[in-house]
């Protein structure tokens, strides 16, 4: 069948040891039967949704979760199996940097991952502490290592700034290891404390520990200038790859690419819908297992709020969007404009870097609630 499109699949996974203080993601404790009972419902669910993928050419798989890891090779062997992916398709694993073994990342290699996302957060271990996570920085430095010898080359980091009592020295400590690291990729993220967390209940005595905006606005700017440096060049504003390693799953989630989400609690967006699954990995069984849908929030937006929608998140890539393709009120971009959070060079529009930093307001500016 000749193909019209591309997709992504993302696999939500939801198993973890332990729940980190800062996590508000939906995970559950791992355990042999939950594991059964997942991978059965996942399999129902991909039965009654693959139709979607039919003439569309699957460009990345990403297994997220939770920890993807804990599936084991055999789990994602498994699921790989019904997707039949075509060669060259990106496909992610994410795990934690003490669970890494050569054994293991050779089979998970063998099983057709060939891209891995480690949870390293930081290189400092009483901020590791922290966080509550439970590699050291040497464990996490071993487990990028130990990836790379397993024959997965393209390894992407998450690093955390903005952690309770960082400064900025244990900071540049964490980016001046860098460069030593056989990594393609690295997404930063500033901490967020989220309601229904651990860090949530104690806000009350974390907040004075935070970093000032000042200093978090230090840390972002020393980590571009590092990760430049070192050939990890900005393409998107929390994500950092050397040419060529950029995310193709998440760059489909900047630039409108349908994808289809399987498992409790993972969205999906497909023919301007978007969708997301029940966060109750029994509930969500169940309703496979009878027959009904696994479906409980849906969201269809109207083609202009979809337009606008897509013009925000696209601004997130720093070669801008191509205007042409986003026909809206010209007096919203000159608005932007002068504000000094939009650069407008033919029919290019980029964000200044006053737009970088303030994303969060021009966002607000351009979706139509
Ligand atoms: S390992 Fe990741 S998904 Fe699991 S609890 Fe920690 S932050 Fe959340």
């Amino acid at each position: 069948m000749p193909t019209t499109g591309k997709i992504s699949l993302y696999f939500h996974l939801p198993f973890c040891r332990r729940k980190c203080p800062y996590c508000h993601f939906y995970v559950v404790p791992q355990n042999e039967e939950s594991q059964k009972t997942l991978l059965e419902a996942l399999e129902l669910e991909w039965q009654l949704y693959r139709h979607r993928t039919h003439g569309q050419r699957i460009v990345s798989i990403y297994f997220g979760g939770g920890t993807p890891f804990l599936m084991g090779p055999s789990g994602i062997r498994q699921i790989l199996s019904w997707i039949n992916p075509p060669p060259g398709t990106e496909i992610t694993l994410e795990a934690n940097p003490e669970d890494v073994t050569l054994e293991a990342m050779q089979a998970f290699a063998e099983a057709g991952i060939n891209r891995v996302s480690l949870g390293v957060q930081s290189l400092d271990d009483a901020l590791l502490k922290t966080l509550g996570r439970h590699h050291t920085a040497e464990a996490a430095r071993k487990a990028i290592q130990t990836t790379a010898e397993a024959g997965i080359q393209n390894i992407t980091i998450d690093l955390m700034y903005e952690i309770p009592s960082q400064t900025l020295s244990s900071w540049q400590q964490t980016l001046d290891q860098l460069s030593s690291l056989p990594i393609t990729h690295l997404s930063l993220y500033n901490l967020t404390i989220e309601p229904q967390t651990v860090f949530y209940k104690k806000r009350a005595a974390l907040t004075p520990l935070l970093p000032s905006s000042d200093e978090s606005l230090k840390m972002l700017e020393t980590a571009v200038q590092t990760l430049e440096a070192i050939g990890l060049h900005r393409y998107e504003i929390s994500a950092f790859a050397h040419p060529g390693f950029e995310s193709r799953h998440n760059t489909g989630y900047w630039t409108g690419r349908p994808f289809l989400g399987f498992g409790p609690s993972a969205f999906s967006y497909f023919e301007g819908e978007r969708y997301r699954n029940i966060c109750d990995l029994k509930k969500y069984a169940t309703a496979l297992k009878n027959g009904s849908s696994p479906i409980d929030f849906r969201e269809l937006l109207s083609p202009t709020a979809s337009l606008h929608e897509r013009l925000a998140v696209q601004l997130r890539l720093l070669t801008g969007v191509d205007l042409r393709d986003f026909p809206v009120d010209p007096a919203l971009l000159q608005n932007l404009v002068s504000k000094g959070w939009l650069e407008i060079d033919d029919h290019r529009a980029r964000l200044s870097p006053q737009g970088l930093l303030f994303y969060d307001s021009v966002a607000e500016e351009i979706i139509l609630i």
